[in-house]
């Protein structure tokens, strides 16, 4: 449970968890077997999983106008069945709502199954308050309630756990020594349980489902217990969300569909209960077992009002969220969230637990978008996250450097004064080699993982003109395609050269190219730091400059920017009618480097004189997931007569992520190890990506290592090897 006060204590609880190598090593090794067993399982199914998931967004989209209608139904049918059902408004409701029905059944002793909604409440510290005794019987949930801690995770809530804490835990608890074998271990759990469950009053339990057209709740574990907390205490409560409702079993059973493959790459769970009513019980004194269902509201309703967070009422708990994050499986879930974890869990924080419980937790996205490509609900987690952020800097206050950075950058003159201005600032400490030699370390101690370049001596506007000049003759009149190039201001002001070479090719395919000179960044650093307002008007700015371009194509050789101007822009202007058919008209033009190089212009093999060197290609984020380019750079590169190597895990995040290298530097430098160990394994002499912001992040990796990868932009590896260069 992450509850830091400020960035500084919680940056050093990220430090804590970075030295926990068990930690490190377990989540690694989970991170990727799950990805392969996931692949595996859908695969193996035949399940087309993007239709299944907009059929899953669709169905609990629909549902949200008639939500408490909904409620009502199941209600009804829940109650006809001879279930007792309440509403909580709150987790103090909730708790309180559930004591009494302890007191009211003479209940004392309680088992429980695995319940998130539970630990939402602080259901079990209620209860113990009141004076009862409280079991957790799945095995994990059973470890961290002796432990005195929270889940780690929202599926396997002991993952941070070795077989060797459990050993030394379970042998405090049983008073006998034990042995670290996870099977044994597993034994002495069962054995000291069961007289627990023989014992108990009453069982609590989550539900994945509510079924509103039956009353019937569903459970889906793997385990067991719940099987037992639900049938051999006389008394059973099922505390669910509200966002639990579905309208009929299909909704339910197309949930199954993708729960377990999407949380471990299961195909089913072990146990899938169904309960409807009240059903025998030897233990109460009719052989009829009294149920409760208590519905919790808890921000929930607050969440279904609201346009863009209602979409959180999809999320079915499978945990992928965070078995993908990069930053998850970095530090866990103890400080990737505060009851719940990962994406998610930084979103669910805000809502059940406030704004001061989340106000750390949401800077520290990367904002890689691996968790939106993976949910099971097609949630946007990452601009949600953002959003986020975005209120809680409204009311709490805006940071300085932010505050600085928007002002600049709104004014695009002063920003580029400015970025002039640094190149003969920085003459006391650059290099002769486009690095930094030296930084005043005693500020930027935490940053010394990487080199960092210097600003070019002539940025690509000042450049283009004279590109023009030299080209526009030799391509003769009318070329096919007419283009405009967006530089963004890394390559405008740092690698221009990026940009040039990229000029140089699609000159010689007769492109025709213009360069707006009104163009800025494109506003995305500002959106990282939560300055939406800013972030707003940069947007604005840009769209304006390109508006009378005649081209067929906006043309970005930055992944991130791409993805940014495409899919950020309308909706950044979205209260602006007039604005937003500007935007989504600027949006449908823009293109990234490779898919303009690779499915407009058709470059091929025959447009190349290879040398067969190898290299690899690291898919920044925005590319693979932004955009949902894979192939395109991959087979420039081959065409291009070089040796391509497949680096592991190519598509994970580098660790740049713009500010968040800042903020966060040592999760960015862990990422960034992490990245180049897997590209120096390929062999490669040569490091492809088409982002400078990888770029920046991958070149200045490498020089620390005294590495000899060379780092390119894919636009300057084919520009160097096309046959008839301009
Ligand atoms: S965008 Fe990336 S870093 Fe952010 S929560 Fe999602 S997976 Fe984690
Ligand atoms: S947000 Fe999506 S991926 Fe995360 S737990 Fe919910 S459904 Fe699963």
């Amino acid at each position: 449970m992450q509850d830091a006060k400020n960035l500084k204590e919680y940056r050093k609880e990220i430090q804590e968890s970075l030295n926990n190598a068990f930690l490190r090593q377990t989540l690694d090794t989970f991170a990727v077997a799950y990805r392969a067993g996931r692949t595996k399982a859908f695969a193996e199914a035949g399940i087309d999983v993007k239709s299944l998931v907009a059929e899953i967004a669709a169905a609990k989209d629909g549902m949200l106008p008639r939500l408490m209608e909904l409620y009502d139904q199941f209600r009804q049918n829940a109650e006809a069945a001879g279930v007792q059902v309440h509403f909580a408004r709150d987790a103090a409701e909730a708790n309180a709502i559930i004591a009494g029905i302890a007191a009211a059944t003479g209940s004392q002793k309680i088992v429980k199954s695995k319940s998130m909604t539970a630990e939402e409440i602080l259901l079990n510290h209620a209860l113990e308050d009141q004076g009862l005794q409280v079991t957790e019987t799945d095995l994990g949930e059973w470890i961290i309630q002796l432990r005195h801690e929270g889940p780690s995770h929202m599926v396997m809530p002991a993952i941070h756990l070795s077989r060797h804490q459990v050993r030394d835990l379970f042998a405090d608890v049983t008073g006998a020594h034990q042995e670290p074998d996870i099977e044994k271990l597993v034994k002495v759990a069962r054995r000291e349980l069961r007289s627990r469950f023989a014992e108990a009053d009453m069982g609590i339990t989550g539900a994945n489902f509510a079924i509103v057209e039956t009353g019937t709740i569903g459970l889906v574990t793997n385990e067991g217990n719940a099987r037992l907390v639900t049938t051999l205490p006389r008394v059973h409560v099922a505390l669910l969300g509200i966002d639990k409702l579905v309208p009929s079993l299909t909704d339910a059973l197309r949930i199954l569909k993708i729960l377990p493959r999407n949380a471990t790459g299961q195909h089913i769970t072990s146990y899938v209960t169904w309960i409807t009513g009240a059903n025998e019980c030897a233990a109460a004194p009719d052989l009829k077992k009294e149920i409760h269902f208590v519905v919790l509201d808890n921000g929930r309703l607050e969440m279904a009002k609201d346009p863009l967070f209602s979409q959180v009422f999809r999320c079915v708990r499978c945990g992928a969220c965070a078995n993908v994050c990069p930053v998850y499986r970095l530090i866990g879930g103890h400080r990737m969230g505060h009851i719940y974890i990962g994406a998610i869990g930084l979103i669910l924080t805000y809502f059940f637990h406030g704004p001061d419980k989340a106000k750390n937790l949401v800077q520290n996205c990367i904002n890689c978008e691996a968790c939106k490509d993976i949910c099971a609900g097609g949630i946007d987690l990452p601009r949600l996250i953002k959003q986020i952020h975005v209120r809680i800097q409204d009311r709490q206050g805006h940071p300085l450097p932010g505050l600085l950075l928007g002002q600049v950058m709104k004014n695009r003159k002063l920003f580029h004064t400015l970025l002039r201005t640094a190149k003969w600032a920085q003459r006391p400490v650059a290099g002769d080699d486009g690095f930094m030699r030296h930084l005043p370390m005693m500020f930027f101690k935490d940053h010394d993982f990487k080199a960092l370049p210097t600003v070019a001596d002539q940025p690509f506007r000042d450049r283009f003109p004279g590109l023009q000049r030299k080209t526009v003759k030799r391509q003769g009149p009318a070329p096919p395609v007419k283009a405009a190039l967006f530089s963004g201001c890394v390559q405008d002001f740092i690698y221009p050269e990026q940009m040039e070479a990229a000029y140089r090719l699609f000159a010689d395919h007769r492109v025709a190219m213009s360069f707006p000179m009104a163009q800025s960044c494109c506003g995305l650093p500002l959106q990282m730091m939560g300055e939406a307002r800013t972030s707003r008007e940069v947007a604005i700015q840009n769209i304006r400059a390109f508006e009378r371009e005649d081209v067929d194509y906006i043309v970005t050789l930055c992944a991130s920017c791409a993805s940014h101007l495409k899919h950020n822009y309308p909706v950044l202007v979205a209260d602006d009618p007039t604005m937003v058919e500007k935007a989504r008209a600027f949006a449908a033009r823009v293109i990234d480097f490779s898919s303009f190089a690779h499915d407009v212009l058709g470059l091929t093999a025959a447009d190349f004189a290879g040398d067969g060197k190898a290299a690899t290609f690291h898919a920044p984020c925005h590319l693979c997931r932004g955009l949902g380019v894979h192939d395109a750079p991959r087979a420039l590169l081959r065409n291009a007569g070089l040796d391509y190597r497949e680096a592991d895990e190519s598509e994970v995040c580098c660790g740049f992520g713009g500010t968040f290298s800042a903020k966060f530097p040592e999760l960015s430098a862990e990422l960034l190890r992490k990245k180049l160990d897997h590209v120096e394994a390929t062999g490669a002499e040569l490091l492809l990506t088409d982002c400078p912001g990888c770029v920046m992040q991958l070149r200045g990796g490498l020089k620390k290592r005294g590495s000899r990868i060379v780092v390119q932009h894919t636009a300057e590896a084919l520009a160097a090897r096309k046959k008839t260069n301009i």
